[in-house]
Order: C-alpha cells, then sequence, then structure tokens
C-alpha cells in the first residue's frame, strides 16, 4: 500500500493518520515541534525543524503524496517537499490562507463579501485604516493566528495606541467589526478530477477566541444554505484545490461574510465523524489520493462540544452520557486553552 504524508503531528494529524489506516494506508508524520499526539498512531514518524533539509528529503522519499494538518509551514520546506512529492492541498491554498491580508483581497476578487480591511504597516496606517474602517475594529497578525490569539479589539479610537502596543513588531491588519447574528462554516471537498462535496454548514459558538461548540443543522435559511455552499465550492475552483477546506462564514442580515478559509481539516468539522458515513479525515484522504469523494450527506443531528484544558475533569459524566461519542487527542499534559478531546452528542431524530 502506499504512504500518505502528514506535515504536522497534532490532533488534526492523528484523526488523519487513522482515517487513512481505516483506508489501508500507512502514515508518516513530520512533526517540526516535540510530542506528537498523532505519534502513537502514525505507522512513522520524523521530528525534526523545517530547516532540517536532510529530514525533510528522507520524509518525502518515504511517502507517496504529502499532505498537513497546519497551514504556516515555511516556503523553502515546501519548495524542497514539492519537488519530490505532490503536495496537496497545493501552494497557491497555503500562499493564500497564511496572510490574512493575502486571503481577503483574494476573496474580494472572487467577489464574496469580507469585513472591510485595510493594511497597517505603521501607527500612521493604524490612524487612517481606523478613520476609514471606523470602530469598533479588530488589529490582527497577518500571519500564524489562531484560537483568537494576535488580535486586539479596538472598540473606540482612544483603545488604538493600546492595540499597537500589543502587536506592533508583526505584520497587521485592521478588520471591520462585523455585526453578525451567528457564526457557520462550511467544510468542503474536491478531488483530484474536480468533483466537489460539502457537508452541512455547522453553527459555531466561539468562548475567549476558541472554538466551543459546532452544531448541525445551522439555523440557515434554504437560500443561506445554498449560499454557504456556492462560496465554498467558488473558493476551491478558483484554488484548484485538492482536499478538505474550512470556510467560516459570519451570518447578517445583509448576507453571508466570509471571516476566513482554512486549507485543511477544521475543528469546526469534527461533527462529521458522527454526523456521516465519510467524515472530513476520511474525505481528506479519500480526495489527496484520486478516490471518489463521499456525499457530505448528514445521517443525525450533532452538537460538537471541544474539551478544553480542565474539561477533561468532565470525562467521567461524558461517558456515560448517552449518545456522546468521544474523542481524545492522548495529550498527557493539560493547559488552559489547549484542545484535549471533543465530544459528539448525537442529537435524537
Ligand atoms: P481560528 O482558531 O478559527 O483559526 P483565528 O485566530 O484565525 O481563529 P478569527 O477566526 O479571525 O481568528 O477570529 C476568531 C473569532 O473572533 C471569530 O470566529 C469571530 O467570533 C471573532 N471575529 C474575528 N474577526 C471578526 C470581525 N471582523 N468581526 C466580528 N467578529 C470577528
Ligand atoms: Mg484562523
Ligand atoms: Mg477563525
Amino acid at each position: 500500500g502506499s504512504t500518505i504524508g502528514i506535515i504536522g503531528g497534532g490532533q488534526l494529524g492523528r484523526m488523519l493518520s487513522v482515517a487513512a489506516a481505516r483506508l489501508g494506508y500507512r502514515s508518516h508524520i513530520f512533526e517540526p515541534g516535540t510530542l506528537p499526539p498523532a505519534g502513537d498512531v502514525a505507522h512513522a514518524v520524523t521530528t525534526a525543524p523545517y530547516d532540517d533539509h536532510a529530514a525533510l528529503r528522507a520524509f518525502a522519499g518515504a511517502v507517496d503524496v504529502i499532505t498537513y494538518e497546519f497551514e504556516n509551514i515555511p516556503t523553502e520546506a515546501l519548495d524542497l517537499l514539492e519537488g519530490v512529492r505532490p503536495i496537496h492541498p497545493g501552494r497557491e491554498a497555503l500562499r493564500i490562507s497564511q496572510d490574512r491580508l493575502t486571503e481577503k483581497a483574494f476573496l474580494q476578487g472572487l467577489s464574496l463579501t469580507t469585513a472591510p480591511f485595510a493594511d497597517v504597516p505603521d501607527e500612521s496606517a493604524l490612524e487612517s485604516a481606523l478613520a476609514e474602517i471606523g470602530t469598533p475594529a479588530i488589529l490582527k497578525t497577518r500571519r500564524f493566528g489562531y484560537d483568537g490569539k494576535g488580535q486586539a479589539r479596538i472598540m473606540s479610537p482612544a483603545d488604538s495606541a493600546a492595540a499597537w502596543a500589543d502587536l506592533q513588531g508583526s505584520a497587521l491588519i485592521l478588520e471591520g467589526f462585523i455585526d453578525f447574528s451567528h457564526e457557520v462554516s462550511v467544510i468542503a471537498a474536491r478531488g483530484l478530477d474536480g468533483s466537489v462535496a460539502c457537508f452541512d454548514p455547522g453553527e459555531n459558538v466561539h468562548r475567549d477566541g476558541i472554538l466551543r461548540t459546532t452544531t448541525v443543522p445551522a439555523r440557515l435559511s434554504p437560500s443561506q444554505r445554498s449560499d454557504a455552499v456556492l462560496i465554498a465550492a467558488r473558493i476551491l475552483n478558483a484554488l484548484d484545490y485538492v482536499g478538505v477546506l474550512g470556510v467560516e462564514l459570519f451570518v447578517t442580515p445583509k448576507g453571508l461574510i466570509v471571516n476566513e478559509i482554512a486549507p485543511r481539516v477544521h475543528n469546526s468539522g469534527h461533527w462529521t465523524q458522527n454526523g456521516c458515513a465519510v467524515d472530513q479525515f476520511e474525505q481528506h484522504i479519500r480526495a489527496i489520493t484520486g478516490w471518489p469523494l463521499g456525499d457530505g450527506g448528514r445521517h443525525s443531528d450533532v452538537r460538537m462540544e471541544n474539551l478544553i484544558g480542565d474539561d477533561l475533569d468532565r470525562l467521567p459524566e461524558l461517558a456515560k452520557a448517552p449518545h456522546a461519542a468521544l474523542h481524545l487527542y492522548g495529550k498527557t499534559d493539560v493547559k488552559p486553552g489547549r484542545k484535549m478531546g471533543h465530544v459528539n452528542h448525537v442529537l435524537p431524530g
């Protein structure tokens, strides 16, 4: 059988490895940090920094196709890997999603609506961006942000100096604050043959910048539901994308606004493990290996709840809850804000 190379050994890499194994593939993780949660399920693990080119080359040579759980892979590493084996999703999806400024410009180029935004290279640019966009607004680092990290809210112009002091030193973007009623996401997939399949949109609730729950079905009208799917398909086709993509959307009375995209399996797609015959992890493996895609149809309603930090204390109770499927990541040290697992509550139909 073939071997899937997965860059990143966090929980997403772990669940991709499990899905690969179920389809008869081996998986080999390349982890640039330490102690990957995926280490105990993958067939092989390489732990090395991205600038260890010999290790990268050996990893690429040992696998048949390369994918990733994490979009912030340095360009030089990608150049090297791409010279050895195909990488899916491809370079363009990574380039665009690594930088919020590039991403928003790309989305607007597809005639999709985003929050108003401005590049903020220095403090005077922040003043003029605030004058143009108004408050409330959010100052964000262009790169490397996740779980709401690297963001400062500017409720009134008086907050701008503090926001600048907090984030200066990184390339920044200012975004106008969207007055949304709720947040949804579409987990979509595109195969090597260009076919597209979407899962039903899920409704997402965040706390302290971190995803807490995803519930399907989301509260959406039929036309909003089809808009959400069409938006995802437009992005997939524009990128000639192969694999699973997450698209985060704000729901407003004026329509759907695209918040951000993630070129990988997505936390808000974990409900598919217990709501669909083919979940997002299997769908991703199918896409990158040239299988036909699963149809994405949903057999059950689900509420996915992330288990973050101390939430693990609730395990004894959760283990007894009816129709609650536990997914634990095998992480040993509990830290506040750390994603330790999730539970899919299958809802009575
Ligand atoms: P993720 O962990 O999803 O990658 P992230 O750190 O990249 O998150 P965003 O998705 O940009 O951050 O923002 C996190 C949350 O903050 C959003 O889900 C939303 O609730 C809120 N938020 C972000 N940008 C805006 C905005 N322009 N207007 C209103 N709310 C926003
Ligand atoms: Mg993000
Ligand atoms: Mg987000």
